[in-house]
């Protein structure tokens, strides 16, 4: 039986077949991609991509609110236990959207903020000058230590002496040490300072209990709902009760029309995966894989940003292996290992052709592999490095990933709900 989309449009549906078959066959190693389950494919491609529901559940603009309503009340709920959160806010786009409406929930235009810089690992969104958020608000940024590569809260909180912004935000996309937010909240406490944590990368973590949580600490902590979270691509905003109200406002009407509510019955579906033992384990597993893989790395001479990994990721500095971080994430890919090239702190190179590779495990835990994989993923890595410039044992090495992908199909089901 051919699907409707076969039907109708062979073009776009063998090109996603293809990009299934490329998913599958691959060893994703990009930090931020994950594989869901189907159950939140089937909510996500469902029939409430036809209904408009601007307003919030009870304080609707369009009539016809009865399911979505409580799809999500649902979705809030959930997320709310997930997180031990007092107020959630689910319709936030996207990450980048739900950063900017925290701000704009807080701020006024010409304010200042202070985040991470992007070459050292901070997002865009976190006052990035090319980025809105950089444009809008006044941005100072801080950088990880030159020498360890990590946080040093002391600089931090000279800097924040210095500038006093009105905003601090703790989160990254490409740090691999645990984040201490409440060593953020006391120097936003010092200089009087709202402090926003955004959990794009470690949500699944948080969840999992793997990871300090923020929730305690943040004025307003931050997400997206598909990284290690394991959600429909989204975001959701969390706050205490006192910021309930301006943060909806912010959302909506401030920043978005109507919410994307196939997307939010995914989160619902999500957010109730989170909630199980079978996801905690997950949570755990990705850590230690990640610090396996960290350090099978290092046995092969691989230089790590800050030496290892607390969390899910980790950042390889190329330069002493004299391979620019394209050179090797385009060598990968060609070996069916998806990775992305990534600046690393005080990166000597170019950020178009930067020094560094990062890498994470989410996306091949998700898949069932474990410590004994990431051996071989380490030797992969380095069968490559030593032979950057030879096509053919790049293509050997290819065909082992497939081998191994073909060892650890997809699961349709990743949690266990009877436990
Ligand atoms: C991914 C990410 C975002 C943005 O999310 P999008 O969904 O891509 O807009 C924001 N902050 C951090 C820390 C991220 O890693």
């Amino acid at each position: 039986m051919l699907t409707a989309l076969e039907q109708q449009d062979p073009k776009v549906a063998k090109l996603i077949k293809e990009e299934k078959l490329r998913q599958d066959g691959a060893i994703r190693l990009i930090p931020s991609e994950n594989y869901v389950s189907e159950a939140v494919m089937n909510a996500t491609g469902s029939c409430l991509t036809n209904k408009y529901a601007e307003g919030y559940p009870g304080k609707r603009y369009y009539e016809g609110q009865q399911i979505t309503d409580q799809i999500e009340t649902l979705a809030i709920d959930r997320a709310k236990k997930v997180f031990s959160a007092d107020h959630v806010n689910v319709q936030p786009y996207s990450g980048s959207v739900a950063n900017m409406a925290a701000y704009m929930a807080i701020c006024q235009p010409g304010d200042t903020i202070m985040g991470l810089a992007l070459p050292e690992g901070g997002h865009l969104t976190h006052g990035w000058k090319v980025s809105a958020t950089g444009k809008v608000f006044n941005s100072v940024q801080y950088k990880v230590n030159d020498d360890t590569g990590m946080f040093d809260y002391d600089e931090i909180a000279d800097l924040a002496k210095k500038h006093k912004p009105k905003v601090i935000i703790s989160g990254a996309t490409a740090y691999p040490r645990e984040i201490d937010f409440k060593a953020f909240k006391e120097i936003a406490d010092s200089v009087g300072a709202y402090l926003v944590s955004d959990i794009a990368h470690i949500a699944g973590l948080v969840a999992g209990g793997v990871h300090m949580s923020p929730v305690p600490y943040a004025d307003i902590v931050s997400t997206t709902t598909h990284k290690t979270l394991r959600g429909p691509r989204g975001g959701m905003l969390m706050c205490k009760e006192e910021l309930a109200t301006a943060i909806d406002k912010s959302v909506f009407p401030g920043m978005q029309g109507g919410p994307h509510m196939h997307t939010i019955s995914g989160i619902a579906v999500a957010m109730a995966e989170a909630a199980t033992a079978d996801f905690a384990d997950y949570a755990q597993q990705i850590v230690k894989n990640a610090k396996r893989l960290a350090e099978k790395l290092m046995e092969y001479g691989f230089d790590l940003v800050s030496g290892g990994t607390d969390n899910h990721l980790i950042l390889i500095n190329m330069i002493n292996k004299g391979i620019k971080g394209k050179k090797m994430s385009k060598a990968l890919d060609m070996a069916n290992i998806v990775s992305n090239c990534n600046t690393v702190p005080n990166d000597p190179a170019s950020p178009f052709n930067p020094s560094g590779v990062r890498i994470g495990t989410p996306a091949i835990t998700t898949r069932g592999m474990k410590e004994e994989q990431m051996d071989v993923i380490a030797r992969f890595f380095d069968e490559i490095a030593n032979n950057i410039d030879d096509a053919q044992v790049i293509e050997k090495v290819g065909k082992e990933v497939n081998e191994l992908c073909s060892a650890f199909p997809l699961p349709e089901r990743f949690v266990n709900f009877d436990n």
